[in-house]
């Protein structure tokens, strides 16, 4: 196995990003550019990534189902904005079973138009609604520009695309779906989120309107780490999929879509990562537990080994994923530092020393501290610590974004924060798409979202100075 060497991430971010997926073992480089290839380390977080989410959709009634690969190229042109806002990124597919096709197929970028032209068929009727569908797949933006797991060509993801009766009632998924997400980052990813809506200019293309939840790395940029659309009755109308109200009168259909990808495998490593490499929190880790016996003569191995066996025993009916790193190729210094780097959040030494005491050493991942505990009870008092792990990862993450935010009034001094340590700067904006885009160009901050529930406050414009009633959040952004 090749060691890999982690470069500091105060010396070099993007280098220590790379390193760290390197020596985790979570991805490869893919003979096509701009592809790649997850690795059994990193499909295992994705995973549970999958199960949290997907637990959390269907308890809210969602059901998942599969649509095609492909998609009629005259799919995608029958929502104009939709058609305009994909083309630079679509990937066509125009020669199949060695003839030209009749009419080119799209690798789906998103799949609003394929399930909107099935929902046709499937909704007639007010009591068919809601439809509540999500579908777990592959997309395809053809990117110029990529980054391990933040931006690919291929990447994983889900996409729900929902049907009914109101405008109400789309918002309220909408929000509801949003809602998921901000749980699932928080709860799950210990990563603090905030929520809000997308600027006109920012918006999914063919929504009416897109929420986004962002959270900030440990660099300071912002990450958009779930979005939810509003998709109005757009998409009804383009593949006109109307339905009989209670009232007996025909009505286009509402839709929501909401996604979120495996780029927030990318968000775990920036948002938890030191210079050891990735720490993952315990509700997304298969292993949360490594168990490295020390001994050297076989006697020891032989006793250390009992000992191991007896306090792991109950482990898997406390629901404790663990591994037992028995290995006699490597020593237990370099089984450590194996560990480490996996981002492993908790790991029990255990040598002839501590079976004198009754005890063994805990190691945790997040904040390298070790303390001895007691064999007997192990269990519980594994599992306390994992949930202290999970919420002071979850705590440290809010302590770094409170850090790294700043009410900002003037441009200048605007310009020199993001230039230094960046963070979210909270300013004012009048609302306009002009000031949205001078600030993007000479500054590279865009508006990440105008934050729901936040104060409304008089100010002006961080550009041109007009009144404004409230601040949003702008950053540079992944
Ligand atoms: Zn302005």
């Amino acid at each position: 196995m090749a060691e890999t060497k982690i470069t500091k991430r105060s010396e070099d971010y993007s280098r220590w990003y790379t390193d760290v997926i390197a020596a985790a073992e979570l991805a490869d480089y893919a003979p096509v550019k701009g592809c790649m290839i997850i690795r059994p380390n990193g499909y295992a977080i994705w995973e549970k990534m999958q199960q949290a989410l997907d637990g959390m959709f269907k308890e809210t009634g969602h059901q998942n189902a599969y649509f095609p690969l492909f998609i009629p190229e005259s799919f995608l042109q029958k929502e104009a904005e939709h058609v305009e806002g994909f083309a630079p990124e679509v990937a066509l597919v125009t020669h199949a079973g060695g003839a030209k096709l009749e009419e080119p197929l799209v690798i789906r970028p998103t799949s609003e138009t394929i399930i909107w032209n099935s929902y046709r068929n499937w909704i007639q009727s007010y009591r068919d609604l809601p439809l509540l569908i999500n579908q777990w797949c592959n997309v395809v933006r053809w990117e110029m520009r990529t980054r391990l797991f933040l931006r690919t060509t291929e990447f994983l993801w889900q996409e729900g695309h929902t049907a009914h009766a109101s405008y109400e009632d789309a918002e309220e998924e909408t929000l509801r779906m949003l809602g998921i997400y901000r749980r699932f980052a928080e709860e799950y990813m210990a990563m603090p989120v905030i929520e809000g809506r997308k600027t006109e200019k920012e918006k999914f293309a063919g929504a009416d309107h897109t929420y986004s939840i962002e959270a900030m790395m440990g660099d300071g940029k912002a990450l958009q780490s779930g979005t939810s659309h509003h998709l109005a009755q757009n998409f009804a109308k383009a593949f006109d999929v109307t339905f009989q109200t209670e009232k007996g009168t025909r009505e286009y259909v509402y839709a929501t879509s909401w996604g979120l990808s495996a780029r927030m495998i990318g968000a775990l490593i920036m948002a938890h990562g030191d210079d050891n490499g990735i720490v993952i929190p315990p509700r997304l880790a298969t292993i949360q537990v490594a168990v490295v016996p020390i001994f050297r003569k076989p006697e020891e191995r032989e006793r250390v080994m009992q000992a191991v066996e007896k306090f792991t025993a109950p482990f898997k009916a406390a629901g404790i994923g663990f591994k037992i790193d028995d290995r006699d190729q490597h020593s237990p210094g370099w089984k450590f530092n194996e560990w480490e780097k996996r981002g492993i959040p908790l790991r029990i030494e255990v040598g002839p020393k501590d079976l004198e005491k009754n005890q063994v050493m805990l190691a945790r991942r997040d904040n390298r501290e070790k303390t001895p505990a007691s064999q007997d009870g192990l269990e519980q008092t594994v599992r306390r610590m994992l949930e202290t792990i999970q919420s002071s990862m979850y705590e440290r993450a809010r302590e770094f974004r409170e850090k790294h935010s700043h009410r900002v009034d003037d441009y200048s001094k605007f310009n020199e924060m993001l230039d230094g340590e960046g963070g979210f700067l909270w300013s004012h904006w009048c609302g306009s798409g002009e000031c949205e885009e001078r600030v993007k160009d000479e500054t590279k901050a865009t508006i990440r979202n105008i934050p729901t529930g936040a104060e409304t406050e008089e100010g002006k414009c961080i550009k041109c100075g007009a009144p404004s009633g409230r601040r949003v959040i702008f950053a540079r952004a992944y």
